[in-house]
């Protein structure tokens, strides 16, 4: 592949694949859905620069208290990652240690700008000790290239570090015992936006209960931090009528960490 046009029409194709708008570039050779015509007058039509002015509305906002560095609590004082990973790796604070066979406690770049948010360990991640890397995992490292974020550059966690039996819900004093965790990696990391992928961690991002669908298409807050909700990859495994509703929510996100 040498010129631009060719990676811009790989990107978009990319963008089709995930439910987006077509896109037609100059030459009209559509990318997107063929049922539509109309060719935008230039190439610049297919890179629009961002524009925060149609975002979603506001929504809920969360700040839960920092831990207390002066009590002997050791997850406040963690100040790396992999200090917090450390403490992870021996935690026997719920049930699910007694399962686990690796804890996950998350991967990426410790200076990302965006963290992505999942619901706990499935048995893939839980024989290897890597977060998203079965079959959801493969989806979302799609969908992350889609809005040319390489996972690498990513953080990627979730609320519970140790596998629920069965894939069950993570129950409310397992998420509980787990969120100091998880909270102390989003203030190391500071990312410019947080992807709360599927009700578990969209309702605790949010200290909410409300659902999904109502929690989308708004710009919450923790801490401050952006909060965008959207469907869980594995849901959209099950239900590709999803992966249109999805990309809307990841472009929403791309626009505010540009
Ligand atoms: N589902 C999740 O929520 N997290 C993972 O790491 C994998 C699947
Ligand atoms: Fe500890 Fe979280 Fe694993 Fe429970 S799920 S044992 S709180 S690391």
């Amino acid at each position: 592949m040498s010129d631009g046009r060719e990676l811009a029409r790989e990107f978009l194709e990319q963008q089709r694949q995930l439910g987006g708008e077509p896109v037609f570039l100059s030459d009209s050779r559509a990318v997107g859905r063929s049922d539509r015509k109309a060719p935008l007058p230039s190439d610049r039509a297919a890179v629009r620069p961002p524009d925060k002015s149609d975002l979603p509305p506001p929504g809920l906002c969360y700040d839960p208290p920092g831990g207390d560095l002066f009590s002997n609590d050791p997850v406040p004082q963690a100040t790396s990652l992999d200090a917090i990973a450390k403490l992870i790796a021996g935690c026997t604070k719920c049930r699910l240690c007694e399962g686990r066979r690796h804890t996950v406690p998350g991967e990426g770049a410790a200076d990302a700008r965006l963290v992505v948010v999942g619901e706990g360990p499935g048995r893939v991640e839980d024989e290897t000790g890597r977060p998203f890397v079965g079959p959801a995992g493969e989806l979302l490292t799609k969908i992350l290239a889609a809005i040319e974020l390489p996972r690498e550059r990513v953080f990627i966690c979730n609320v519970v570090k140790c596998r629920p039996p069965e894939n069950r819900l993570p129950q409310f004093d397992e998420i509980a015992a787990c969120v100091p965790y998880l909270f102390r990696q989003i203030e190391i990391v500071k990312p410019k936006v947080i992807l709360a992928m599927g009700g578990t961690a969209a309702q605790t991002m949010l200290n909410t209960k409300q659902s999904l669908g109502a929690l989308r298409n708004h710009v919450h807050r923790f801490r401050g931090i952006p909060v965008i909700v959207t469907y869980h990859p594995a849901a959209l495994l099950r239900n590709p009528n999803w992966k249109k509703p999805t990309w809307d929510d990841v472009r929403i996100a791309r626009r505010l960490i540009d």
